[in-house]
């Protein structure tokens, strides 16, 4: 079931980039795996999937752990406090979710001081939801220069979780709105800033994520099926 279902995601993806000329090469799939145990996980490698995104940092960890397979890539995708930003740093590949000036130092501080440069992206609130982490928009164009300034992270792009709708299509402004604001900073030539990377398109909108211009999407139930919070 699993390889079916990372088979259809990624035809999807490859059509959705058909349908606007984007290179599928440019679209990175990345199966989330929060709270599925590792045997689903290693089913999926067996399937060709190399990038898998957790939300809660020590499960990042423990996964990581628990496995041997050295190419699995990590991608943490989830709310960071700064306690545990000691679990992912070094084993993530790249933290999504990076909300605050705050937060951002941290983790570069903690990177430097072990030898190391954290690739990150900034989390948009791009619907401005109260319910959601993440930078508005203005906070993100004041804070710039501040953040390109820290020396243990590398900016990558930027990432959003677009409301939650069972209309697709009523995310693609907030989708086009993310690439737009990439595009700009991008143009504003900050020292230090030049971001490839957009994070966003969920189970229910990547299609839509993908023909705004997604690089990274982040697929869960599409690929999982149904999580339990309850086990
Ligand atoms: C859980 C989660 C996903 C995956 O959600 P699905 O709807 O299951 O695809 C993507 N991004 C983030 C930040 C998540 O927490």
């Amino acid at each position: 079931m699993i390889g079916e279902n990372i088979e259809i995601v990624r035809n999807n993806i490859r059509k959705a980039c058909e349908r606007v000329g984007r290179d599928s090469s440019d679209v990175t799939l990345i199966a989330v795996s929060k709270t599925m145990p590792y045997e689903m996980i290693e089913e999926a490698y067996m399937f060709g999937q190399r990038h898998f995104g957790e939300n809660k940092p020590q499960e990042l960890r423990d996964k990581n752990c628990m496995s041997d397979k050295k190419d699995i890539q990590w991608h943490m995708i989830g709310n960071l406090q700064k306690n545990k930003i000691k679990y992912v740093v070094g084993t993530a590949c790249m933290i999504h979710s990076i909300d605050t000036y705050d937060l951002a130092r941290e983790v570069s501080d903690y990177a430097l001081l072990h030898g190391e440069v954290c690739d990150v992206l900034l989390e948009v609130n791009i619907a401005n939801e109260a319910t959601k982490n993440g930078f508005t928009e203005k906070e993100l164009m004041t804070q710039l220069v501040g953040l390109s300034n820290l020396k243990g992270i590398r900016i990558k792009g930027l990432m959003c979780v677009a409301p939650i709708t069972d209309n697709a299509e009523s995310n693609r402004g907030y989708f086009r709105h993310m690439k737009e604001m990439l595009v700009d900073i991008n143009s504003q030539n900050i020292d230090n800033v030049f971001m490839d990377h957009l994070s966003m398109g969920m189970t229910d909108d990547y299609e839509v994520a993908v023909e705004e211009g997604a690089t990274l999407v982040r697929v869960g139930t599409g690929i999982f099926g149904r999580r339990n919070y309850n086990i």
